[in-house]
């Protein structure tokens, strides 16, 4: 093979915009793992041609394979919805959803695509999915919640809510949407109370925002302005929206929250004035808390967007984020990633992204701690918060989460059958902890090799320092 992809390449220097030998050497790289040379060859098909569809869909199953699942839902679908009869996209799909868990939804991308091309029944995910049935809606901007005409989702983060109206993940799924400029919502509810454990991560927010919004004066005597962004990274799962959400509750501003896919409707808009309205709309409500999702979708596709309508709402992104055109005095940009190493360097600057948050998986006493206020919503009969801890090394609140799932499926299943309210013990919980692996574990096998080889000015001390690899 590595034989067949050197002609492959030496033919390519003598016709280097051949899209069927681009795409064929791309596949035999993907088959041979040389995942970013394939990347490169699906963007110089795109060059030339930027509806290729196969070379879209490329880019979205190199996605995948880098372990950016929501970018490869979004290049997917973005091929299905101008090639609705793409059965290969409605396969990547399925898979991402597999991995994501969501199997119903997973399902009904498998049906769709082995209707249109029978040749792409896989017998691995046939295996995932056994007995399970499809779900009917598989609309996938529910899961980043209702938009406003503009794109922005907006909430108010309640305590109450939380359990109701988010999605498995933890995203907002429903709550009010409003059209911008006309909307009136009420400040959040969750607050740090409601998050388990972080309680480094709560004084650095403490000290890094909520303090400087709470002194406002006190900063403008000393002409320094109040707000700007924040990025926060780390793995999946481990309470990177949670935290924003409280922090909106703790200093009772408004949270305005815009996921990916409601990222990608404006681009797909060309809607730069969308993004301004987003961002106005933070400011008339200021204080408030403009949240962006998966900012690394919009912060890393910079190049790849240049020729589109991308790049146009990138930069009107980067001159709201400036407050060069309006005042971003009280809004705070928060923006959450798992792969900060995508980010722009340009996202980075004085005045946009320039402090970091690192959210780590918790440590013990910090899923104890998450335990007993996942406990607080369950019939419990006995609870050893630390126990449990010790059987759940390496998990994040989401995967906790999962485990309370699990647990709970197993007794109503028992409970169904005497019509009777069965209490969770943790003895149920610990034996559903040792059916669940940890997700945090791939994301640190990434994270350790950029942390070691490409740590500009300190940008990964804090994911060294967890892997005690830097001293402090
Ligand atoms: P992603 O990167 O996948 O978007 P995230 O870091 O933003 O994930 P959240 O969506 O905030 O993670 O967390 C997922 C879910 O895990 C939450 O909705 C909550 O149920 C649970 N969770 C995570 N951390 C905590 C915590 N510290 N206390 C209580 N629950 C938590």
């Amino acid at each position: 093979m590595a034989q067949n992809l050197d002609a492959l390449r030496l033919a390519l220097q003598h016709s280097p915009d051949n899209a069927p030998l681009l795409l064929l050497l791309a596949e035999g790289c993907l088959e041979e793992g040389l995942v970013e040379e394939a990347e490169q060859c699906f963007h110089r098909v795109l060059q030339n041609d930027p509806a290729h569809a196969d070379a879209r869909l490329g880019l979205a199953r190199v996605a995948f394979l880098q372990g950016k699942t929501s970018q490869a839902a979004v290049r997917a679908e973005q091929v299905l919805s101008d090639t609705p009869t793409c059965a290969a996209a409605y396969l990547l799909l399925a898979r991402i959803h597999v991995t994501e868990n969501e199997l119903a939804r997973a399902k009904a991308m498998y049906d769709k695509g082995v209707a249109l091309n029978a040749a792409l029944a896989d017998p691995g995910i046939e295996k995932d999915l056994r007995g399970v049935k499809p779900s009917g809606n598989d609309d996938s901007s529910r899961k980043r919640g209702a938009m406003t005409s503009s794109g922005a989702f907006l909430e108010s983060a309640t305590e109450d809510k939380d359990e109701d109206e988010n999605d498995d993940d933890g995203h907002p799924r429903g709550g009010a949407a409003f059209d911008l400029g006309l909307a009136d919502f009420e400040k959040p509810k969750l607050n740090f109370s409601g998050v388990g454990g972080m309680e480094v991560l709560k004084e650095e927010i403490r000290m890094k925002i909520i303090y400087p919004l709470q002194h406002a004066e006190l900063f403008k005597a000393y002409d320094k302005k109040v707000g700007g962004g924040v990025l926060l990274y780390g793995p999946p799962g481990c309470g990177k929206t949670l935290i924003s959400k409280a922090t909106a509750g703790e200093i009772k501003a408004n949270f305005i929250a815009i996921g990916l896919h409601q990222v990608i409707d404006m681009w797909i808009g060309n809607s730069e004035k969308n993004m301004h309205e987003v961002f106005e709309l933070a400011r008339q409500n200021a204080p408030s808390i403009l949240f962006f999702d998966e900012i690394d979708a919009l912060a890393a596709d910079r190049r790849d967007l240049r020729q589109s309508a991308g790049r146009n709402i990138i930069n009107a992104f980067l001159m709201e984020l400036d407050g060069s055109e309006s005042n971003n005095d009280g809004v705070l940009i928060l923006g959450a990633t798992n792969a900060p190493w995508h980010i722009d360097p340009a996202f980075r600057r004085p005045g946009r992204f320039d402090r970091t948050l690192f959210v780590p998986p918790p440590d013990e006493p910090g899923r104890a701690a998450i335990i007993e206020v996942m406990a607080q919503k369950k019939p419990i009969a006995e609870l050893d918060p630390k126990a449990l801890a010790k059987k759940t090394e390496g998990f994040s609140g989401a995967d906790i989460k999962a485990v309370f799932d699990l647990a709970t499926e197993e007794v109503l299943n028992q409970a169904m059958k005497t019509g009777k309210v069965i209490p969770l013990t943790t003895k149920d919980l610990i034996k559903a902890a040792a059916k669940h692996k940890a997700t945090t574990k791939a994301w640190f096998e990434s994270a350790k090799n950029y942390a070691m080889y490409s740590n500009q000015s300190g940008f990964y001390d804090d994911v060294l320092a967890h892997l005690g690899l830097l001293k402090r």
